[in-house]
């Protein structure tokens, strides 16, 4: 792989590498095809026992993808396109996994990833302008370039509840769902959190346990997913079409193509808007926000939808009280993640599900035997909690990033995530973010947004070699524009007035900031592609 090993001046060895990349999901795979390819000596550090990222910790019941499957895929192989055949429209966490699991035979990868292995340091140094990682068990390594690929949902959350520890059942994150799964036939389950997640599992631990009560504090909306098994015809169409699809994926808003209305939900007829939700309703998931054009910018078309879809939850739900306190109403549809379910409203007229308003009687503790409310004790066998992630920024501040001067990336980004393209951060020369804060990242179709960052970031390594440049940055006026762009884009938008883990909102202390970039896939690549273009515009080169 062209490593060496040097002896440092205490003694110990020291792995020299041209790159190192942290995370072996959907990331950090396709960086190390693409670095490899391009002859640079690279080595993957995962922390899990397997590859796979998000699809490798996420298995708690009913994990499912919320994009399409065909969508939600390399793009970078056709043969790899042609031999992968996805069963289902929206495919199970088992399936991903599976695939990315053949990814990396396929692509030979294994060799280059050392999995079981925590990066908890990483640190730039002035003298030798290289990067170098610490892992959990004491071995460092060097290289010119660090590329982040820890993912932008891959640090749990798990709120601090009085009493956690003394609680006699089992508890369980979803995030960190036992491999072996987990029986809950005859169980008091609790489950707090109502999110994406938390929409994906609950009807299915119904379907098993004995009881479910669910904590919940924000309703959320949700719209039915409409999974199927894919046709033969449907799976020979896409494998035809796939050099399309991708490009049409490339250039889409939200990296995923929808059809988009590009109409006006306000210059429509109150029949013709009906008939259009009605429509949309029926083919489910992500088409619901592409019904009109300005349903995540404009309050009043914003209203009508969320209107249609509280009706269509009064309408799945038995009991009235239930179906009041799951219509959402703090927050403008999409903004924040919208859930897409299978059975989930439904679920709630089982006899054996029971929902619990939090926000208005908060969780006060957990007890040995179950949880307390403000209004209310719950004898619970088990408790899940499906509270998501420390979004965008948890997994990188958790490595303890170090950059020029010794400053901490913890510090610089303290009020906030600072970055040009969401790629680089000034002051941390050859860091580069895959899906960083400032990128479209968590708005999009995730495959398509994180080949774009890899093709970049590779690309640019390689220009860098061709005209013997050891360092890049961002420089600072380019950094501030870009991030007063990614703030003012926001801002036209209905994305600020919700408290969605977009701007942080569920992590106690955390800065207010709209992390991810609302320009759009297409755009937001077209800029990129021109800064390179530019040589590198924005950026210092030496
Ligand atoms: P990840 O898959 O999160 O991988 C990051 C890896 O880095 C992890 O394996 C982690 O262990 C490792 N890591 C982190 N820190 C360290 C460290 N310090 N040392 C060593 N290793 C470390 N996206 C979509 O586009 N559509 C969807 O429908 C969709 N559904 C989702 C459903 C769930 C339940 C979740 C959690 C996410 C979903 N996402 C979805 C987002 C998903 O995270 C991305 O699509 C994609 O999998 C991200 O890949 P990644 O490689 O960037 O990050």
């Amino acid at each position: 792989t062209g490593q060496q090993v040097l002896d440092e001046a205490d003694g110990a060895q020291i792995k020299q590498l041209d790159a190192i990349v942290i995370g072996a999901g959907f990331s950090g795979l396709y960086m190390l095809y693409r670095l490899r390819e391009l002859g640079f000596s690279t080595r993957v550090y995962e922390a899990a026992e397997g590859i796979g990222g998000t699809w490798y910790w996420n298995r708690y019941p009913g994990a499912r993808c919320d994009s399409p499957s065909v969508h939600y895929s390399y793009s970078f192989s056709p043969e790899l396109e042609q031999e992968w055949e996805w069963s289902e429209k929206y495919p199970r966490q088992p399936e991903i996994l599976r695939y990315l699991n053949h990814v990396a035979d396929r692509f030979d990868l294994r060799p280059a990833i050392q999995l079981n292995t925590r990066v908890v340091s990483v640190a730039y140094d002035d003298v030798t302008e290289r990067w170098t990682i610490q892992t959990e068990q004491g071995e460092r390594v060097s290289a010119m370039y660090c590329i982040t690929a820890v993912g932008c949902l891959s640090a749990p959350n798990t709120p601090n509840f009085k009493g956690l520890e003394a609680f006699k059942g089992h508890i369980y994150h979803t995030s960190r769902w036992p491999h072996e799964g987990v029986d809950l036939s005859g169980k008091r389950v609790g489950v707090i959190g109502t999110g994406s997640t938390g929409i994906q599992a609950i009807p299915r631990i119904a379907e098993q346990a004995a009881h479910v009560t669910v904590f919940q504090r924000t309703p959320n909306y949700s719209i039915p997913a409409h999974n199927r098994v894919l046709t033969e015809e449907e799976k020979a169409s896409i494998k035809k079409n796939y050099r399309q699809l991708r490009q049409s994926d490339r250039q889409s808003h939200s990296g995923l193509t929808l059809n988009v209305n590009m109409r006006s939900a306000l210059e429509v007829t109150e029949e013709e808007r009906q008939r259009r939700f009605d429509e949309v309703w029926a083919i489910g998931g992500l088409q619901m926000l592409a019904a009109f054009s300005d349903i995540s910018v404009n309050l009043e078309a914003n209203t009508y939808m969320a209107d249609f879809v509280r009706t269509k939850i009064g309408e799945m739900i038995h009991d009235p009280e239930v179906a009041r306190l799951l219509m959402p109403h703090d927050h403008p549809i999409g903004s924040k993640r919208i859930c897409i379910d299978t059975e989930y409203y439904e679920t709630y007229n089982r006899n054996n599900v029971t929902l619990v308003d939090v926000r208005t009687y908060p969780i006060e503790e957990i007890t040995p035997t179950g949880l307390r409310t403000q209004n209310g004790e719950y004898t619970l066998d088990a408790i899940v909690f499906a509270t998501g992630f420390d979004a965008m920024t948890g997994a990188l501040f958790n490595m303890n990033i170090r950059g020029k001067n010794g400053q901490s990336l913890n510090e610089k980004w303290a009020i906030g995530p600072r970055t040009y393209l969401g790629l680089m951060t000034a002051g941390f020369p050859n860091l580069f973010i895959i899906t960083g804060p400032g990128s479209p990242s968590v708005l999009s179709n995730m495959p398509v947004s994180i080949e774009q960052h890899v093709e970049w970031i590779s690309d640019c390594m390689q220009y860098m070699r061709e005209h013997r440049f050891t360092s890049i940055e961002p420089r600072v006026e380019a950094e501030d524009a870009w991030v007063a762009h990614v703030n003012e884009v926001a801002n036209h938008t209905l994305f600020p007035l919700a408290n969605s883990w977009y701007i942080g909102a569920n992590i106690p202390g955390k800065p207010r900031i709209f992390m991810p970039y609302v320009g759009g896939v297409g755009n937001y690549r077209v800029k990129c592609q021109e800064v390179a273009d530019n040589g590198y515009e924005g950026f210092r080169l030496g």
